[in-house]
């Protein structure tokens, strides 16, 4: 910025001035901004672009080839209109220089063609370059034309294009914006030290939002750009971070899990202290019917060392489909109930928690471990039974859905609280469980949905984390095939083969509607077709979210004592459902579904000995589809999988936004693209935290504020 620029700034107005006193700007023009929730200097100056425009490259028209992105500039030449079939509007507008001519193309736009009367002299437009019947096209490209009072300096620069809504013109925008970096971006402060900055080599934030708006050149906007989004990264982090180390300070229950048999006799002040007769690895040998893996041995040790911790645990266990996250979980349920506590296993569907409470159970019986179940559809007798059970602590374990967090139900020493397949939670369901524990009890999450490095440290910054990294042995990889339509019956053909010899098989239609009813209509439809059709010979169940708790269940149970062959299903199944002998899933119109929730689905066979198969049945409608098709058939990584969903989809679906709160919303940065910097931005949180872990500092101050005011419920008071 020019030394005269700051001479013009005027002191004592800050960035809350109302745009319309912007030089060039004025109450007429501001009306427009208003339109974008511009409605003061600071809210222009920290717009961004939604992409720039090179005007330093201008190719004359005769270069231009289809399929190309490109500014083109020259004489209007020619505008007509043609009424189309089906009530359609076309408008052509010709422009040319001194090498050709090319049409701009709109459909049922009128407004454009009375935008394009007006123009005297030369349009500049940017859009892709197409063929046409005569000459090259470019269709509803942007455009402007080139008024007197441009700055023809306009032209040959790197032009930043902001989001538009109707009404509201590109050049107003771009003016209000020069305008406010002219005489205000200066006086912007900086909220991060200086020396941080300097370490980090990140411009300060003036002159980020001058290059921003007004670009000298590519490397200056694009560091400008990473230093809006290290910040934004930064505050994210100081805020995780912070609540990190806030628990470390909490003083919770030590689990003395070590000590559990050890012959002393002194373990707490424990309830059950007459069950714990020996060490619990013994336990663990005996409970299991397998040998556990490497990994989940590895995370239990992980989970163990948290537990005899006195700080609380707040842990992320992660595992890919079939890892075995509940041994782990039961793992450290055990040791919970064995030094005296109650521990409790959240699930999100009445199918999982029941089929929790069917596995763990019959683990903890043989120990003498008392385990119930609680979930919505019990009768009220059954439910006043567990919830007695639960308050006076004679259910060491409890097992359920949301009916664990409803008002009423207490425990007598809850002492580990477990959720299983957290990303079908909001925090606040995590926190509704947390809340009917012993105080600063610990807390176990699992997830079996992978997701990526970004989003685990942004989403679940603040936990620990450990990942089950490897599958229990003798698993054959799944095989997937990716089958069109038309192939449909060397598909059943197939399954027809796998029944024979004694597997069974899933077959899940898609997600059509919102509506369950219609959801209920395909799977019938399939059930029927299916049944009188295709394998009149089998035994075909169905199951949808419209039956009765009580028919799932004996549904599901017939299943799993393999006395349905078939099972025709909506999503629900998705999550969890564990019968190792069902080893062939057929998806149908699979391109319907998002990749995490096809590798989620696949997950529901290959839990045996016995070869897997996936069959994906669609056609792909567009690029997405063929993608996630192509992505699950080359990987059974879950990992894989999670990084290609983010790529595909973006961060907003991934994450789940409504659950997760505003986390994951950002402005300005990207977490595919800007993982190195997240990394970065992390570290420095960790660095400027270790020296001043409440950001008192007079430095750090600015910092603290806007972390405040973005999260301010989260944040808490450390002690140092
Ligand atoms: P997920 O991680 O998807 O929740 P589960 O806990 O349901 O996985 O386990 C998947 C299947 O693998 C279950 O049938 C379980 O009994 C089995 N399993 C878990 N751990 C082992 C192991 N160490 N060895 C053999 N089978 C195991
Ligand atoms: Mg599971």
């Amino acid at each position: 910025m020019s030394a005269k620029a700051e001479q013009k700034a005027q002191p004592g107005r800050g960035l809350d001035t109302d745009v319309q006193f912007l030089k060039g700007v004025g109450p007429k023009l501001a009306l427009m901004l208003n339109k974008l929730g511009v409605r003061t200097v600071g809210d222009m100056l920290f717009t961004m672009p939604r992409r720039y425009e090179d005007r330093r490259e201008i190719p004359p028209i005769s270069f231009l080839r289809p399929g190309q992105y490109a500014s083109v500039r020259g004489e209007l030449v020619d505008v007509f209109t043609k009424s189309l079939r089906g009530g359609r509007v076309l408008l052509k507008a010709s422009i040319q220089d001194e090498t050709g001519r090319i049409a701009l193309v709109w459909f049922n736009q009128p407004w454009v063609a009375k935008q394009l009367e007006k123009v005297k002299g030369e349009v500049i437009a940017f859009g892709m370059v197409k063929e046409g019947d005569r000459m090259m096209e470019m269709h509803a490209p942007e455009w402007e034309a080139l008024g007197e009072d441009d700055d023809p300096d306009d032209f040959a620069r790197l032009v930043p294009v902001y989001g538009l809504s109707e009404g509201v013109q590109q050049w107003v925008v771009r003016k209000a914006a020069r305008s406010a970096v002219e005489y205000y971006a200066s006086y912007v402060e900086d909220p991060l030290p200086e020396a941080l900055r300097r370490t980090e080599k990140l411009p300060s934030l003036s002159k980020s939002l001058a290059q921003i708006h007004v670009p000298d050149d590519t490397d200056k906007r694009d560091k400008a750009r990473e230093r809006l989004v290290f910040e934004e990264f930064l505050y994210l982090q100081l805020m995780l971070q912070m609540r990190r180390m806030a628990n470390v300070q909490e003083v919770g229950i030590s689990f003395p899990i070590s000590k559990v048999g050890g012959g002393d006799g002194v373990v707490g002040a424990s309830l059950f202290w007459e069950q714990a007769k020996r060490p619990i690895a013994d336990d663990l040998k005996e409970m299991f019917p397998f040998e556990l893996t490497g990994a989940q041995k590895r995370v239990i040790k992980e989970i163990f060392a948290d537990m005899e911790r006195a700080a609380p645990m707040n842990r992320l266990v992660q595992g890919d489909v079939g890892s075995g996250k509940t041994a782990v979980a039961a793992a450290a349920m055990l040791a919970c109930v064995r030094c005296g506590y109650q521990a409790a296993l959240m699930a999100p569907t009445e199918i999982l928690a029941e089929q929790h409470y069917f596995t763990i159970h019959q683990m903890f019986d043989k120990l003498g471990i008392e385990t119930r179940l609680l979930v919505g559809k019990q009768t009220s007798a059954q439910k006043r039974k567990a919830v007695e059970a639960a308050r006076s602590g004679q259910a060491q374990i409890c097992i359920g859905t949301h009916a664990l967090i409803q008002e009423g139900v207490e425990f007598a020493r809850l002492g580990l609280a477990i959720i299983d397949e957290q990303h079908r939670f909001g925090l606040l369901q995590r926190e509704a469980l947390r809340s009917k524990a012993i105080a600063n009890a610990d807390v176990l999450v699992m997830t079996a949905t992978p997701i990526p490095r970004s989003i685990a440290l942004t989403l679940y910054g603040e936990l620990d984390s450990s990942v089950i990294d490897g599958l229990p042995p003798g698993r054959k990889p799944i095989k997937t095939h990716w089958k069109r339509p038309n192939e449909r019956k060397s598909v059943y053909d197939a399954v027809r083969g796998l029944i024979r010899e004694g597997r069974q098989a899933y077959f899940v239609c898609p997600f059509i509607s919102e509506s369950d009813k219609m959801q209920t209509q395909a799977a019938e439809d399939l059930h029927y077709r299916l049944t009188k059709e295709v394998f009149p010979e089998f035994k075909v169940g169905l199951l949808h979210g419209q039956l009765k708790s009580s028919e799932k269940e004996e549904t599901m149970n017939a299943f799993r004592r393999g006395e349905i062959d078939v099972l025709v299903s909506t999503v629900v199944i998705e999550v969890g459902v564990d019968v190792p002998n069902a080893s062939v899933m057929v998806v149908e119109d699979a391109n319907r579904f998002g990749l995490s929730q096809l590798h989620q689905l696949r997950g529901r066979v290959g839990r045996g000995e016995h070869q897997a198969f996936c069959v994906l049945v669609a056609d792909a409608t567009n690029d997405d589809a063929a993608q996630r098709l192509q992505v699950m058939v080359q990987t059974s990584d879950g990992f894989r999988i999670a990084e290609e969903d983010l790529k595909i989809r973006g961060e907003g679906e991934l994450s789940g936004s409504k659950q997760q709160g505003s986390k994951l919303n950002f402005k300005y940065a990207d977490l595919v693209a800007d993982y190195h910097v997240l990394i970065r931005a992390r570290e420095a949180a960790i660095r400027v935290l270790s020296s001043d872990p409440n950001l008192a500092e007079k430095e750090n101050r600015a910092m603290l504020e806007r972390v405040r005011t973005q999260w301010p419920e989260d944040l808490p008071i450390l002690v140092s």
